[in-house]
């Protein structure tokens, strides 16, 4: 069960700052794209997101976008040129670990950001990442997104309770 639960939950990937990885001592961050950083539909960065990974940039973390959409969709998104993986067939380790060693970083200070618990949270629990869950953008109206999102309640919910408790 543990390895479904993230170290932190938020309602958006904005209230993951800079400060908070600093404390972590994370060196590099690896975020999925659909619905944590962005709607499924938005092909481009918005500008509130741009200010976002810059803070992060400046800051020194080195950022990597791990997606398990297609190459198009993943490229255009990456207008910063950072290193991006596209197909990435989360919840598989592999393209996770392969974005640590573009970054030249380990599991002990790398970060992982993502919107779903069966894909993201838990390959990055499984290779001992520190994982914040967010809640996801805008969900896809599509049955498959619904029935995942009712599996992952229960999950969640035992997971704010630990927290709380
Ligand atoms: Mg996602």
């Amino acid at each position: 069960m543990k390895n479904f639960y993230p170290d932190y939950y938020f309602d958006d990937i904005y209230s993951a700052t800079p400060e908070m990885f600093l404390e972590r001592g994370i060196k590099g961050i690896i975020f999925d794209i659909d619905n944590t950083l962005a709607p499924y539909e938005e092909e481009l960065p918005n500008d509130k997101i741009c200010k976002y990974l810059s803070a992060l940039d400046k800051a020194g973390f080195r950022i990597a976008f791990v997606s398990n959409n297609h190459k198009e969709r993943v490229e255009k998104f990456n207008i910063f040129g950072y290193y991006a993986d596209y197909d990435a067939g989360k919840p598989s380790r592999r393209a996770i670990s392969r974005a640590m060693l573009h970054l030249g970083t380990t599991p002990e200070n790398t970060a992982f950001c993502g919107d779903q618990i069966f894909t993201d949270i838990y390959a990055g629990k499984r290779l001992g990442l520190f994982c914040v869950l967010v809640k996801p953008i805008k969900d896809k109206k599509t049955l498959f997104f619904k029935a995942k999102r009712m599996l992952e309640k229960p999950i969640l919910n035992s997971y704010l309770k630990k927290r709380r408790g």
